[in-house]
C-alpha cells in the first residue's frame, strides 16, 4: 500500500500548490474517515459542508452507480429525465419558480450575477450590494462579490459593479442603494466569514428594502443550504424569501452540482443562448442530488440536525467557562463555530491529532460542519476531544 509520505511527495511534485492539505484520506463511512496509514478520524468538517449525509451514504452510492450504468451525460442540447425531476423538487422546497444547473458554488453564483445583470439591463440597474466578510467563490466575478480583500489581493482589476456593506447593519445597506442598484446578495449564515448568523431584523429589513426599491434580494445558500442549519435553506429561519438563491456543496453529496433557484417572476429572464454550462444538470449529477434530497427527507435529518446542533453547541458552551480562551460559541443547526482569543489553526491541528477534523475560518474561529446524520454518541465523542484539547491548551487537569 502507498503510504501518506509517498502520496504527499508525489502531490508536491505534480500538483499546483493552491492548497496546503493536511491528512491523506483514503476511505470514509458515515462520520468517520481513514488516512493512508490506517488512523481513523471523526470528520466534523464533512468535505466543508459537502457530505451532509456522511461519507458513502448507501442511497447516494446506489443512485450514482445505477445512473452511471445507464446514462452519464448527454449535454443540454437534449432533455434528460433527471434534470426536471430535480428542478421540481427544489422549486417545491422554496420559491416555486425554476432552476438552472451548474457544477459548483462559484458557478452557481456567476449564474445569479448574470441573471441580475440581464434582469436589470433594461432598467439601467447593474450593481450588486454584498456584505463585508462574505464569501461567494473564486472566479473573477464572485471574487469581486466576496467581501474579503485577502482573497482579492493580486487579482486586480476586479470585475466592477459590486459594493460591500456591513453585515447585519441595515443602515449601511440602506445608504448604499442607488438608482443603479439591482440586487442585494447575502448569506443567512456567513461560513467562511467566521460562522456568523444573520439577525432576523437584518434579513427581514433587507427584504423590505429590496421591495421598497424594486430590486432583488439574493441568498447564497452554497454553504448553509441543504439542511446544514436544520432547515432546508438558511433564509427559512428568518421568515423571508429571496427572489433567487444559489446552491452547491451538499446538493450532490460530493458529486459536483450547483444550482440557482428562482421565484416565478425571474424564471424566464434567461432565454436560450444567454447562459450555459456543458456539464450542468447531467443525468448523473441530478441522480446524486435526487438521492440526497430523498435521504434528508426520509431520514428526517432536518430535525435531527437541529437536535444534534443544540447538543453540540450546548456541550461546548457548558465547557466554555472553564476555558478563558473561548470567547464565543455560535451557529445554527450543525454549522457551529468557536471563537478564540488566539489563532485557531494550532487548535485545529491539535484536534486533528486527537482524532477530530475541523477547520480554522478567519484567524480565530474553529468551524465544525458535521454530517446531518451524525450520531449522538459521535457528538459526545467530539465534545470529549474538544474538552481534552482545551484543557491541554489551558494547562488544566480535566474534571472526570
Ligand atoms: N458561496 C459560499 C457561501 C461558499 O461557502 C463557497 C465555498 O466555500 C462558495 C460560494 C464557492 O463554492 P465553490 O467552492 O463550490 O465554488
Amino acid at each position: 500500500m502507498t503510504t501518506s509520505a509517498e502520496i504527499i511527495a508525489k502531490h508536491k511534485r505534480y500538483v499546483i500548490p493552491t492548497y496546503a492539505p493536511g491528512l491523506v484520506l483514503v476511505k470514509g463511512k458515515g462520520t468517520r474517515v481513514w488516512d493512508a496509514d490506517g488512523k481513523v478520524y471523526l470528520d466534523f468538517l464533512a468535505g466543508i459542508a459537502v457530505q451532509n449525509l456522511g461519507h458513502c451514504h448507501p442511497r447516494v452510492v446506489e443512485a450514482i452507480c445505477t445512473q452511471a450504468q445507464k446514462l452519464v451525460h448527454v449535454s443540454n442540447l437534449y432533455y434528460n429525465e433527471n434534470q426536471p425531476r430535480l428542478a421540481e423538487k427544489l422549486a417545491n422546497l422554496a420559491l416555486h419558480g425554476k432552476c438552472f444547473f451548474a457544477n459548483s458554488g462559484a458557478e452557481a453564483n456567476e449564474a445569479l450575477i448574470k441573471l441580475v445583470r440581464l434582469w436589470g439591463s433594461s432598467k439601467g440597474r447593474h450593481d450588486i450590494i454584498t456584505m463585508t466578510n462574505s464569501f461567494h467563490g473564486r472566479t473573477l466575478a464572485t471574487l469581486a462579490a466576496t467581501g474579503q480583500t485577502k482573497y482579492q489581493e493580486g487579482f486586480a482589476p476586479l470585475t466592477s459593479g459590486f459594493s460591500h456593506v456591513q453585515f447585519n447593519d441595515l443602515e449601511s445597506v440602506k445608504a448604499a442603494i442607488t438608482d443603479k442598484t439591482a440586487a442585494v446578495l447575502v448569506e443567512a449564515v456567513q461560513g467562511e466569514g467566521g460562522v456568523i448568523p444573520a439577525t432576523p431584523e437584518f434579513m427581514q429589513g433587507v427584504r423590505a428594502l429590496c421591495d421598497e426599491h424594486g430590486i432583488l434580494m439574493l441568498c447564497d445558500e452554497v454553504q448553509c443550504g441543504m439542511g446544514r442549519t436544520g432547515r432546508w435553506f438558511g433564509f427559512q429561519h428568518f421568515d423571508v424569501e429571496p427572489d433567487a438563491f444559489s446552491l452547491a456543496k451538499a446538493l450532490g453529496s460530493g458529486y459536483p452540482i450547483g444550482a440557482i433557484v428562482t421565484r416565478p417572476h425571474l424564471a424566464d429572464v434567461f432565454q436560450p443562448g444567454k447562459h450555459a454550462s456543458t456539464f450542468g444538470g447531467s443525468p448523473l449529477a441530478c441522480a446524486a442530488a435526487l438521492a440526497t434530497i430523498q435521504a434528508i427527507d426520509d431520514e428526517k435529518l432536518l430535525d435531527h440536525a437541529t437536535a444534534m446542533g443544540d447538543r453540540f453547541k450546548n456541550g461546548i458552551s457548558a465547557m466554555a467557562p472553564r476555558y478563558e480562551h473561548i470567547k464565543d460559541v455560535r451557529g445554527l443547526g450543525l454549522m457551529i463555530g468557536i471563537e478564540l482569543d488566539q489563532a485557531a489553526k494550532p487548535i485545529v491541528d491539535k484536534l486533528t491529532e486527537n482524532g477530530l477534523i475541523s477547520v480554522a475560518t478567519g484567524a480565530h474561529v474553529v468551524r465544525f460542519l458535521p454530517p446531518l446524520n451524525v450520531k449522538q454518541t459521535e457528538i459526545d465523542e467530539a465534545l470529549e476531544i474538544i474538552d481534552e484539547v482545551m484543557a491541554e491548551v489551558h494547562g488544566i487537569t480535566r474534571e472526570e
